[in-house]
């Protein structure tokens, strides 16, 4: 592994922001987000240069999503390289990305329980939407299942565990989705700088 991955990413201004999104292709929520820039590791992971630097995408992209700069190597839930899906990128070490790899056997993406790297399953994250619904705040219901206050706000904009469906849980997405901007699907909590 390179040091260029270890590098701490800049804040990305405005303009560095719509470049990053303009190279990559934002599909569904649930859906592989690949890199369409024309730079790429032999790995086919995206790269993207920002003050002089070469940065890997996904991790660009894991901290836009995750507002933290990946300590360790970025993984792919998806096993798909050029992804640059927040959703699907998890900070891992090399280790577990190679246990990873070898456990699942380079399989196609999986949801839900299906997946090794599950904290919750869908009869928990019914119980979750429930108490969405019920407008508890996302750190009590996040200390009370164990799970980060990150994993209560993606199910509550039903970026995870959207197969699942609670009585009275409706996704909180931004509204306005559908035009076509630079900027990701997601919302994006701006940091100051941005
Ligand atoms: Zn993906």
């Amino acid at each position: 592994m390179s040091i260029i991955k270890y590098r701490p990413i800049p804040d990305l201004t405005t303009e560095e922001l719509c470049r990053f999104w303009k190279n990559v292709d934002q599909r569904g929520v649930d859906e592989c987000w690949p890199w369409v820039g024309g730079a790429r590791s032999n790995g086919g992971y995206g790269h993207i240069k920002l003050r002089g630097h070469i940065f890997v995408a996904s991790r660009v992209a894991y901290l836009l999503y995750h507002l933290q700069d990946p300590a360790m190597i970025v993984c792919h839930k998806c096993d798909n390289p050029p992804c640059c899906n927040g959703a699907h990128l998890y900070d891992g070490t090399h280790s577990q990305n190679s246990r990873e790899r070898d456990s699942k056997g380079r399989r196609r993406p999986v949801c839900g329980t299906a997946s090794n790297l599950a904290k919750i399953n869908d009869e928990i994250a019914y119980q979750i939407q429930l108490e969405i619904a019920a407008k508890y705040p996302d750190a009590e219901i996040a200390e009370k299942y164990a799970v980060s206050p990150a994993t209560i706000a993606n199910i509550r904009k039903g970026r995870q565990w959207n197969h699942v469906r609670a009585p009275g849980f409706v996704p909180h997405r931004r509204p306005g989705n559908g035009q076509k901007s630079c900027w990701p699907k997601f919302p994006l909590a701006l940091r100051p700088g941005w």
